[in-house]
């Protein structure tokens, strides 16, 4: 069984790929000569994960999931949310963001956020998606060069540290994207 991750991610694709049953081949969007940008266009995480599995289904005719991830903060409403990758414009720049949440912040006692990732799974036409929630706070400044976007101005509940001080197998286990992702598997050993 052939299932698409709509990522660009080789690293992404050769991990889940690991951990799934082997008689479902991951395909990349590489692989099904999917070049364009897929819409990303919804008010939410869950929206956009969803959208982006529907389009691979609709437009390229493959079983697909597709993840989206957020970084909500509580002082915020939730922002920067499902606009965490251009929360402090269209370069997408992940210390522009950084900065900008930290400004943001400067007068805030209250630290308290999530990284939010909702994967969506389109398959024998039906859709079901998996949310994996890592809770944590916002640091005054930034710490760590391990990582990427937010990670340096993150720690995760429980830890003294950021996720950009911490080895990739350390984040991974109690990570967001590691938390959606177990479920996935666990739904498709099941199937
Ligand atoms: P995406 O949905 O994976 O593209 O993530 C959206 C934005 O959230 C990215 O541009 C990053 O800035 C941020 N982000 C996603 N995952 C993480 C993470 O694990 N650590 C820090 N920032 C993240």
């Amino acid at each position: 069984m052939k299932l698409v991750f709509a990522t660009n991610n080789a690293n992404k694709i050769k991990e889940v790929q690991a951990l799934i049953p082997s008689h479902i081949t991951l395909l990349s969007l590489a692989d099904i000569n999917c070049q364009e940008d897929i819409p990303e266009t919804q008010p939410t995480i869950e929206g956009n994960a969803i959208q982006k599995a529907e389009y691979i289904k609709t437009h390229y005719g493959f079983d697909c999931f597709a993840d989206d991830t957020g970084l909500e903060v509580e002082a915020l409403n939730g922002a920067p949310g499902v606009f965490s990758a251009r929360y402090a414009g269209l370069q997408r720049d992940a210390s522009d963001n950084m900065n900008k949440l930290l400004d943001e912040l400067k007068d805030s006692e209250n630290r308290t956020a999530q990284f939010k990732t909702v994967i969506a799974l389109s398959i024998n036409n039906t859709i079901k998606t998996f949310t994996g929630i890592c809770p944590g706070k916002i640091t005054t400044e930034k710490h760590g060069t391990d990582g990427f976007g937010y990670d340096p101005v993150f720690k995760p509940e429980g830890y003294s540290k950021t996720f950009a001080e911490m080895p990739l197998a350390e984040k991974n286990s109690i990570g967001h994207r590691g938390k959606a992702v177990s479920l996935l598997i666990e739904h498709l050993n099941h199937l």
